[in-house]
Order: C-alpha cells, then structure tokens, then sequence
C-alpha cells in the first residue's frame, strides 16, 4: 500500500530562520521527504551554506536574507519565492531571539528587538503569504511557540510575551482563515540545545534541572521537532487547526517535586 498520508512530497514550504537550530533541522526534514524548501534568516552566508548543502545531497533549496523585523524584506522573500515556485503550500515561522535579563532591566530596545522578530515579524509573514493562500484556497501555517507558551519562565518577559502572542495569533488567523482552507498550528518546543540556548545548557545545575523534571530525562535536538512538523503539514493533520503541540519531552506534563515517596 502506497500511504501518502504523512506526504509533504513536492510542497513548496517556506521556512523562516531556517538557517540553522530548529528550523534548519525542519528543513532538512522536508527536503528529503521530495518537499522544495525555501530559506530565510538575516544572515545570507549562513542562508547560502544550508542551500549549498540541501542542493549538494541532491534535494530542492533555495534562500534569501530576509530580516523578519523588516516588512520590506517579508514582502521581497513573498514575492521572489512565488516568482520561483509559482506557490507556497507550507509557512514555517520559526525566526526567533530571546534576550534574559531582569524584567526591570528591560530597556525599549530589547523589547523593541525581541517583539519585532518574533511576534511582529511572524505576524506579518503570516498575513504575506495568507494573502496569496487565501487566493489559492489552500495553505498550512505552523508558529515556533515554546514552553513560554503555556508558562513564563524567569527572566525572559518579553520572549514569553512574544510566545503568548504567538498563541493568540494562531488562534486567532485559524478562526478566520480555516473558511479559506488554510489551517494554522503551532509547535512547542521544549528545552532544545542550539545556538539560542548553548550558554544556558552548559551550566551543570542547569543540566541536573533538566534531567529532574523532564520526564524523559534528556534535553531536546532540533531533529526532536521533525516530525510534527511534517505531521502539521501533511494530510494527516487535515481536520486540525488552531491547536498548540508541545514536543518538550512531557515537561509541560505536570510538576516534578521532591516528595519523599516509599
Ligand atoms: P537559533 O538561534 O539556533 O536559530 C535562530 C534562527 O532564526 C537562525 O536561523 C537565525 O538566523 C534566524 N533569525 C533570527 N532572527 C531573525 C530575524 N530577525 N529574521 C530572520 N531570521 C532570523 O534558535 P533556535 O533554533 O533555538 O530557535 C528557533 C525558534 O524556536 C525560535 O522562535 C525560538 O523562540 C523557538 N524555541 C526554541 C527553543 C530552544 O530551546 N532552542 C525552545 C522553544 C522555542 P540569522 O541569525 O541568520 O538571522
């Protein structure tokens, strides 16, 4: 039995932040699964280096500096994918920053910088392509949300801010997009080790933390988030939109605690 149930074969997906960590791992992800892939994160050499090694293993890539605080560039990267492909089937927001500090030291700028990319830049990324799915009557949309999602952790307000904005837009776009058969979905990931969160992981109380209250006992790879995103992007997610996915190694489960227990 051919089962093209979990297919994502010759979609047209658009991937910001796909340069590296968690997007470049979903990248990578869809490119062998026959999807065509397009790149986009501020940085054009580390954009160029991923294309160049999709292409060289033989899969379909291309990229562009897109800067998603920017709406010129969001418009630009829109605009070049679609004269390229002539469509974008699938919409990864994951571009994303975080910067822990203090809620009291929290200047305008770091606000500014952290809402900018990660709830205003995927908010106007979303509506670009919506525009051209709403045309076509077609499209997936998944958000990166996080553990910030569904609590705050210390010391990252505006980061946990720009996440619970990120749940609402989802919600949100799904309400008035799923007339349009689009659905919006968002994936959460939990503690994943990659560039964002290198310097935290390498603190041993850090790791102990984790190894305590995950309940499956280890720290995420971007390669951990794979697989609901093709699940999110394929039919077999056709009657589900507006939802929340925690792939976070059962951490939004319940509480650890040190009980004593016989
Ligand atoms: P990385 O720092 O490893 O990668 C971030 C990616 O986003 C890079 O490709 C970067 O490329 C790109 N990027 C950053 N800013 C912009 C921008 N303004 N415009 C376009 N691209 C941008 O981060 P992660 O892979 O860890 O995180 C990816 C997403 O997952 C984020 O949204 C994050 O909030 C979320 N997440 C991560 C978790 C983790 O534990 N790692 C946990 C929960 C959620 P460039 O520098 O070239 O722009």
């Amino acid at each position: 039995m051919q089962d093209d149930l979990f297919s994502v074969e010759d979609q047209v997906i658009l991937v910001t932040g796909g340069s590296r960590g968690i997007g470049r791992a979903i990248v990578g992800g869809f490119a062998v699964r026959g999807a065509k892939v397009v790149i986009c994160s501020r940085s054009i050499e580390s954009v160029n280096a991923a294309v160049n090694e999709l292409t060289s293993a033989g899969h379909v890539a291309c990229g562009f500096a897109c800067d998603v605080s920017k709406s010129d560039d969001i418009r630009n990267t829109v605009q070049q994918t679609l004269e390229k492909f002539g469509r974008i089937d699938t919409l990864v927001n994951v571009a994303g920053v975080n910067r822990r500090k203090r809620a009291e030291t929290v200047t305008a700028e770091d606000y500014q910088f952290v809402m900018d990319t990660n709830l205003k830049g995927a908010f106007e990324m979303s509506v670009e392509v919506g525009r051209h799915m709403i045309e076509r009557k077609a499209g997936i949309q998944i958000n990166i949300e996080s553990l910030n999602t569904h609590m705050p952790l210390k010391g990252v307000l505006p980061y946990a801010m720009s996440k619970f904005g990120m749940y609402g837009m989802t919600r949100g776009l799904a309400l008035e997009w799923g007339q349009h058969g689009i659905r919006v979905n968002s994936l959460a990931p939990g503690f994943i080790l990659t560039d964002l969160t290198e310097k935290l992981w390498s603190d041993p109380t850090m790791l102990d933390w984790n190894s305590k209250n995950a309940p499956l006992g280890r720290l995420g790879v971007p390669e951990d988030m794979v697989g609901t995103a093709v699940f999110l992007a394929s039919k077999a997610s056709a009657f589900m939109t507006g939802q929340t996915l925690y792939v976070d190694g059962g951490f939004s489960s319940g509480w650890s605690w040190p009980i004593p227990l016989d």
